[in-house]
């Protein structure tokens, strides 16, 4: 959902592209580490013979993380008692990634507001 701002229904902010950039700097040291895919747990066979948790076809738990490098997928496997920690990346990741679209606006506010105090010297 995108909200469509316009000049008139958004007060003009006093704020300089180097307060923004203090701002995402104190902002994004809190979200690392950080990073953008996402995990699968999938159940594999293994290669023991006559394992109980295969025969039952349960298989073992395992999780993939899936992400993107320069447009080709790639997984990694990631051990169980990783998960947890990898989650924790993947939420700062999303995190990270509202930030930018924030710092999108208030950036592009601020770039205007800089440009409106240079006209009037
Ligand atoms: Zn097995």
């Amino acid at each position: 959902m995108y909200a469509l701002w316009n000049t008139y229904s958004v007060p003009p902010k006093a704020e300089f592209p180097i307060d923004v950039e203090r701002w995402l700097r104190e902002q994004s040291t809190a979200l690392w580490p950080a990073a953008l895919g996402s995990l699968s747990l999938r159940h594999s066979p293994c290669v023991r013979e006559n394992c109980p948790a295969c025969l039952r076809g349960e298989g073992h738990p395992s999780s993939i993380l899936y992400c993107r490098i320069k447009g080709r997928r790639v997984g990694i496997y990631i051990p169980q008692e990783l998960v947890p920690e990898i989650g924790r990346c993947l939420e700062n990741g999303r995190a990270l990634q509202e930030l930018l679209y924030e710092a999108a606006q208030r950036y592009a506010n601020a770039v205007k507001h800089q440009r409106t105090q240079k006209a009037k010297k």
